[in-house]
Order: structure tokens, then sequence, then C-alpha cells
């Protein structure tokens, strides 16, 4: 099969235009809107509106999804080339109906929804008269979904839950919450939880608190569920099916993420590049002196590396259909995306001296950024394990006291396929 580094023509065009329409039209909106996600507020309507239906006139929204969802269906890799252009802005996603944690809950509403839990949520979330928010964290516990104790117990024709949830983002905005909760708590670990739809206004709902980090809008969560009741039907999947479910919006969040993540450490780049060129230092260009070239020149080395990766993985996406497939190399890339885009922006912030470690670069809000990828959807560590067991999983290894490649074995076992004595004196008596 043919490796291709090209992209076709007509693609390349749509790409052009969503470059300029994003530098033009979408970036000065992150300079004076707040939230995305706030969509019933009148700036928003005022200005987003119009911006996203330039982009569904063009056939450019939600292009993560297929034509029956109302997306063109591109699949992943020209998203990941789509999505390196928008991860520039933090208004970018919105404006072209792709912004995480919509994108992902449309996902699995679409996979798992019942058709009336499609019609009363999935529609407007896909036209972005709402947004949702996803909770799985607890506060005891991230990383390991088997320490989650939010319960669901069924009572008569309803579902009741209780307990607490952390870090749930945009859930001031939601309009329902997906929340993972254990039903059945005897089960294996991987079969206790359950996902259930729980619309913003049921009773026993609260705010705890919101949580921000750094000096970042607090737009996380802490949610308390106090005798929550909802219907039966506001179950999204099988009973027991939480793991399965979450797996399927993860996957295609994560490599997301990782796209868009790469547009952000690009912009860190050209702003190393802009101030090494630009700023004087004993009588010569930041440029002029090697250990600001050394850095440049490894910067984009790890860029270039990992967007090649995200190109690989996202055209696996595509061969495989099935995120779970590929979720070694999703995990690959999860790993490997905080770091790029960490030293890429540290490395911004230094040569940027005072004004780059200031509020008025977005550099040092990047590198606090970089936690942030390495957090959520789960922890870099964790994902290293998935991908090391991937690694490992089927293969075979050396049985013997040295291993298969010890080289004096492997000359011995040479030596003796070609009727040979190892010492001098035999080598010599074969080429005489
Ligand atoms: C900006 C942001 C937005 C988020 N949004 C959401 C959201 O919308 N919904 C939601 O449910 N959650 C959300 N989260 C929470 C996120 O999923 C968790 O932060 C993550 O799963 C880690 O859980 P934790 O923070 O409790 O850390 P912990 O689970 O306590 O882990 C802390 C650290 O311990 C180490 N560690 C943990 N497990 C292992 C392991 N197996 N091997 C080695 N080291 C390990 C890692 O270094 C890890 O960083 C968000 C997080 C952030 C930062």
């Amino acid at each position: 099969m043919a490796w291709e580094f090209e992209t076709d023509p007509d693609f390349a065009e749509q790409l052009a235009w969503i470059d300029a329409f994003v530098r033009e039209e979408v970036e000065p909106l992150d300079l004076i809107l707040q939230s995305p996600f706030d969509v019933d507020h009148p700036l928003n309507r005022r200005f987003v509106r119009p911006l996203q239906a330039q982009v569904k006139a063009r056939g450019l929204w939600a292009c993560h999804l297929g034509p029956e969802l109302g997306g063109p269906g591109y699949g992943q890799v020209k998203l990941a080339l789509m999505n390196e252009i928008l991860g520039r802005s933090v208004f970018a996603p919105t404006v072209f109906g792709c912004q995480a944690p919509d994108s992902g809950n449309a996902e699995i509403l679409a996979v798992y929804g019942t058709q009336a839990q499609k019609d009363r949520y999935l529609q407007p979330l896909l036209a972005n008269d709402i947004v949702s928010c996803f909770s799985m964290t607890e506060p005891q516990g991230g990383a390991d979904p088997t320490t989650f104790t939010a319960r669901a117990e069924r009572r008569d024709d309803h579902w009741v839950l209780n307990g607490e949830k952390w870090f749930a983002t945009n859930a001031r905005y939601a309009s329902f919450f997906l929340v993972m909760a254990v039903t059945d708590p005897e089960a294996p670990p991987h079969r206790r939880l359950s996902v259930f739809i729980i619309p913003k206004d049921a009773p026993g709902l609260e705010i705890v608190r919101n949580v921000g980090y750094g000096d970042r809008d607090p737009a996380h969560a802490y949610l308390r569920f106090t005798e929550v009741a909802v219907p039966l039907d506001h179950m999204l999947g099988g009973q027991g099916d939480g793991f399965v479910v979450a797996q399927v919006r993860l996957g295609g969040g994560r490599i997301h993420h990782a796209m868009r993540t790469i547009g952000k450490a690009r912009q860190a780049f050209d702003m190393l590049c802009d101030r090494a060129l630009a700023r004087i230092s004993r009588g010569e260009p930041l440029a002029s002196k090697q250990m600001v070239q050394e850095k440049i020149a490894d910067s984009w080395i790890e860029l270039e590396q990992f967007r090649l990766l995200v190109l690989r993985t996202a055209w696996k996406i595509d061969r495989e259909k099935d995120y779970n497939r590929v979720r070694g190399d999703i995990s690959a890339v999860k790993a490997a995306m905080p770091k790029v885009l960490h030293d890429i922006a540290a490395r911004a912030v230094y040569i940027h001296g005072c004004l780059g470690l200031s509020n008025e670069t977005p550099l040092a809000a990047m590198v606090l950024d970089s936690f942030q990828v390495g957090l959520a959807d789960g922890p870099t560590d964790v994902h290293k394990v998935t991908l090391a067991k991937q690694l490992l999983r089927g293969r075979k290894h050396s049985q013997g006291l040295f291993p298969d490649y010890h080289v004096p074995t492997r000359r011995a076992a040479a030596l003796a396929r070609y009727g040979l004595s190892g010492d001098e004196a035999g080598l010599k008596a074969a080429i005489a």
C-alpha cells in the first residue's frame, strides 16, 4: 500500500477556507466572549450563530459525524487536518459543531440512545441549541473507576441516584448530564456501572461549587446527587454497560483533543520563532544564539513527530472503523500529547522572558493546559500502562538461560549451520 502525505485538492481548498475563516472571524471572539458553552448568552447568540450558519452552508458542520446525523462523515484523517486548525481557537470547535464534551456525548447518544432519547437530547445537542456534561470522576478517585461509589438504585419505576461527582466540565451550562453510577455493586468491577441521562433540573441535583484551574474560568463542577429520581428509560445503554459506553466517547475524544493540541502547540512554536527573530540581545537576534536554535529545532521535531503519530492513528481508525481496535495507538497519542504541548510552550515562555510568563500572551496558560490534556480523559501514566500491556500481549519470549539474541549462542549456531569451527585456525582452513 502506498504511503500518502498529500491532501486531496478539494479538501485542501476547504482547509484553506477554514484556516482563513478561523483566523479572521473566530479567533477575535476568543478575546471578547466568555464561554462557547454559554449558548444562551445574548453575545454568543449574536456573534456565534451567524458563523455557525456559514460553516453549515459550506458543509463543514459536525464533521465528526456521519450523514445520518447531519455531518459529512469525513473520517478521522480529514478531521485531524481540520481540527489542527480549530485547536488554535477556544470558540472554533463550537462554531464548527464539534466541541467536546458534546461531540463525544452525541456519539454515545447516537450509538446507544433509544429513539425517544435521541429526539429529546441528541437533536438539540447536534444543533448546539443546548450543551451537555459527562460526569464520571468522583472526589475520591478519577483514574480508577472501580473506586466510584455514586449509586443508582431501582425503586419501582424509577432509578434513584445518590452520591457525588467531581470536575464535571460545563455542568453549569448543561441541559443534561450523562452520569456514570454503580447499579450492580456485586458484579465484576467492569460491569458495576451504568450511564444515566439526568436533566439539569432534576430535583436533588446540586452544583456544590464550580472549580477552575490556574486562573481559568471555573468551568468544572463539584456535583451532589441526593435522591435524584429519573424514569427507567433514562438509562443510556444496558445495565452494567457503563465502561463500554464510556469507551466509545473516550476513544474519539482523546484523538480529537490530540488533533487540536497540534494546533495549539504550533501556535506556541510560531510565537517562539517570532520572538527569536524579533528580540535583540547583545547586538544580535536571539535566533542567532545556538541554545535558542536548539529550542527551535527540538520543538519542530517534536511537533512533527507528534503530528505524524496523530495522523497515522487517525488513518488506522478510518481503516479499522473501531476505536477499540486502535486503543493502543490512541493511548500512545494521549500519552505523548501533554509533553509535546508542555515542552514547546515552556520553551516559548522562556524565550519571551517575563512577557512569556505574564498573562499578556497565551503562553503561560498553554503550559497549564498541557497538564489538563495530561489528566482529562485519564492520566498519562494509565495510558502508558495500556499501551505497554498491548505491546507485550501475545509476544513470545526467550526460554533459555540466556536470551535468544545472546551473541555467543547465536554465533555458535551460525558456525554449526555452516559446518565451521569457531577458532581462527578453523576459519582460515575454511577459506583455504
Ligand atoms: C480540565 C479537566 C476537565 C475534566 N473534565 C471532566 C469531566 O467533564 N468529567 C469527568 O468525569 N471528569 C473530568 N475530569 C477529571 C479527569 O478525568 C481526572 O482528572 C482523571 O481521570 C484523573 O483522576 P484524578 O484527578 O482523580 O486523579 P487520580 O486518579 O487521583 O490520579 C492522580 C495521579 O496519580 C497517578 N496515577 C493514577 N493512576 C495511576 C496508575 N494506574 N498508574 C500510575 N500512576 C497512576 C497519575 O500520576 C495521576 O495523575 C477533568 C479533568 C480536568 C483536568
